[in-house]
């Protein structure tokens, strides 16, 4: 509302599950809480007023679903921008995010026994950065082309299920993540990132999602298709390799 009166945004994030607060980015949604797409404001917010404390002492599962979301910048900008000759901004978006996922890794575990005694700690500071701070540099300074990848997409395909909304944003885009990390034939990243899902809780097979059906799948695929964001890829990408690619994923859970 502020963009369209010309008013300056500020943004008092009460919880960090994702980098709404801090990107320039609003997601859309139509009253069945399926995705209606983005509306991207002329600048983020002018201050972000993040009061750790507060943010500790919310419910732990939104600091936890915004650990699935920060995981994906890392990997779907370098992704969608592998190979390309990129503009100065471009570049510094995607070097901003790198060595996101380590430290995330490094600092998840411990910020989540701390979330869930809703208590301070420095591993939650870290991740908080992470959420609120180094993804959204990354959304800030590129252009949508390398923003998202298949993740996002993914999560977008989730929410015309009824299922979809018993999950979290940041949870179902982790899952994406590890398809993403396949397809980009990274699988010592997926692994090891894969273990880390496993140890925090974050789903790493479809029916960690509800999604139990091939009719489903296909209609998260159905909407999944409709964004962009798997257009940008060093190499074209159709349907059929993102299912193949799933499978995958799912296989690695037998
Ligand atoms: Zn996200």
């Amino acid at each position: 509302m502020a963009d369209k009166l010309h008013k300056p945004v500020f943004t008092f994030p009460t919880i960090a599950s994702n980098c709404a607060p801090t990107s320039a980015v609003c997601i859309l949604y139509y009253d069945n809480h399926e995705s209606a797409g983005s509306y991207r404001i002329d600048a983020p917010a002018v201050h972000a007023f993040a009061d750790t404390t507060i943010i500790a002492e919310a419910p732990e599962q939104y600091i936890w679903a915004g650990i699935g979301d920060a995981l994906s910048k890392e990997v779907e900008a370098s992704f969608s921008a592998q190979g390309r000759d990129l503009a100065y901004k471009n570049t510094m978006g995607v070097h901003i995010v790198q060595g996101t996922n380590e430290r995330i890794m490094a600092n998840g575990i411990e910020a989540l026994a701390a979330a869930k005694k809703q208590e301070l700690s420095p591993a939650i500071d870290n991740i908080i950065l992470e959420i609120l701070g180094t993804t959204s540099y990354t959304s800030v300074l590129v252009d949508h082309a390398y923003n998202g990848h298949f993740a996002h997409s993914f999560y977008y395909g989730v929410t015309v299920l009824p299922q979809g909304e018993k999950h979290l944003h940041g949870e179902i885009v982790s899952y994406g993540v590890l398809v993403v990390l396949q397809l980009a034939g990274e699988t010592e990243r997926l692994n090891r990132l894969r273990k880390f899902m496993i140890e925090v809780g974050l789903p790493t097979s479809l029916k960690d999602l509800d999604i139990t059906s091939e009719a489903d799948l296909a209609l998260v695929l159905d909407k999944a298709m409709t964004t962009d964001h798997v257009d940008v890829s060093p190499f074209p990408i159709d349907r059929a390799m993102i299912e193949e690619a799933i499978q995958a994923v799912e296989a690695l859970n037998d």
